[in-house]
């Protein structure tokens, strides 16, 4: 069987091909022009990884969400429980871009950090929920 993947390491985005035998292993790699496209298609086959972006919510913030995202690629098989954990999580505002939400996702090394400022609120959250506010910045 062969596999296809671009390989996401830089701009080049080569186009590899990956023959694989019945047993799912790796025979060959091609297409990759340096050796960190063999390592991402052999992370890609064995146990691919991606950075998560997504979003937190916010108490007493002039945003009701944060957005987040993991500052390193965690196993794809870890995002369903990521995103359990995510709708669990609420921070008081404000928040920082660059706070750390969440150290060591899973022991992964991988934490969840922030990539939006949200400044602290003059009104309740009732209120800007109503009026649907939303004035951060980056
Ligand atoms: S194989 Fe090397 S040159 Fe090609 S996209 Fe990946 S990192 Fe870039």
């Amino acid at each position: 069987m062969t596999k296809k993947i671009v390989c996401v390491q830089c701009p080049l985005g080569c186009k590899m091909k990956v023959d694989l035998d019945e047993s799912g292993y790796i025979k060959a790699i091609f297409g990759n022009k340096c050796p960190r496209g063999a390592e991402y298609a052999k992370d890609e086959i064995k146990d691919p990884k991606r950075i998560v972006p997504t979003s937190i919510k916010v108490l007493y913030g002039e945003c009701m969400l944060a957005s987040v995202k993991t500052d390193k690629p965690i196993p794809k098989r870890l995002i369903p429980e990521l995103m359990k954990l995510v709708r669990k999580i609420e921070v008081e505002a404000p928040v920082k871009s660059g706070d750390v939400v969440v150290r060591d996702l899973f022991g992964t090394g991988a934490n969840l950090v922030v990539t939006r400022t949200v400044k602290r609120s003059a009104n309740s959250y009732s209120e800007n929920r109503k009026r649907n506010i939303c004035k951060s910045s980056a």
